[in-house]
């Protein structure tokens, strides 16, 4: 097994990536602390990872609220001893505003989640990679973080900036034992796109003009298989990364 004995927080890990990779660790025998703000659909993960013999636990955590995302790094340690593995998954789309259409509040929004938490949460985790000088992080990009027009302008900035991120983490801690990595996935079957309810018809038409060249959509599971990958000892040398997983999508 791969993460024997390591303890691992992902968030947003109720549906979709999240779930996936929250299921694949565990099977590789980390302790996985199931964070959401879908509480019944984390308790729900954390039954299926028990009755395949695993160890999880679930804990409701908003990653846009300061206390949550704390909250979940101290009931890791408090459960589970310590922290070896963050996944900054939770996510949310954008209703694909374009910049003259965008709300402060769908920006700030989304910045919230897909920027603020992950950087949270990193700084939480920060003093217990560093006292044991050990510690990955993994943080969940897409190919809209990469390119100028898979989404709407919050989305593509905040995952730009989590690329950013990413880089500044990795390159700055990467003498004391820590790794930080991003995957920018193309397209995944999860239920994402459930959660877009009035999208900008402009904005969509712009987001979508190259859908036909996307060669396929991923499942979960092959998402979950390379974070495995950078959380595992196999990627020891890789660090302040990005990972394109797009089936070659962007490579047109
Ligand atoms: P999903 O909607 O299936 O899962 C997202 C999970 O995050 C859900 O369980 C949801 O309840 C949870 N969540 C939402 N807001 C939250 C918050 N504030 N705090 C905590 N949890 C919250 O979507 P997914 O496709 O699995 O998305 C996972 C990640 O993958 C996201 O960061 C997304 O941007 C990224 N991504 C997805 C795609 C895609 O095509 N689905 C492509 C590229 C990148």
């Amino acid at each position: 097994m791969k993460l024997q004995n390591k303890v691992a927080v992902v968030t947003g890990a109720a549906s979709g990536t999240g779930k996936a990779i929250a299921e694949l660790f565990a099977r590789e025998g980390a302790k996985v602390m199931v964070s959401d703000i879908n509480i019944d659909g984390a308790k729900e993960v954390v039954s299926g990872i028990e009755k395949n013999g695993g160890i999880a636990a679930a804990v409701y955590a908003n990653v846009a609220n300061e206390a949550d995302v704390s909250a979940v790094i101290d009931f890791a340690v408090e459960k589970f001893g310590t922290l070896d593995i963050l996944v900054n998954n939770a996510g949310i789309m954008d209703e694909f505003m374009p910049v003259n259409e965008v709300t402060d509040e769908i920006w700030e929004r989304v910045l919230a989640v897909n920027l603020t938490g992950p950087m949270r949460a990193i700084r939480k985790a920060m003093p217990i990679f560093l006292e044991k000088s050990g510690g990955v992080i993994i943080n969940i990009a897409s190919i809209g973080g990469l390119g100028g027009s898979r989404a709407g302008a919050a989305y593509t900035a905040s995952k730009h900036a989590l690329i950013g991120l990413t880089r500044n983490v990795g390159f700055q801690f990467a003498g004391l034992g820590i790794r930080c990595n991003a995957i920018a996935p193309g397209a995944i079957r999860t239920s994402i796109e459930s959660t877009i309810k009035n999208p900008s018809k402009f904005g969509y038409e712009r987001a979508t003009v190259g859908m036909n060249l996307n060669p396929r959509i991923a499942e979960p599971e092959e998402i979950a298989a390379i974070a495995l990958f950078l959380a595992s000892d196999d990627s020891s040398f890789i660090n302040a990364s990005v990972i394109t997983a797009d089936s070659g999508w962007t490579a047109y």
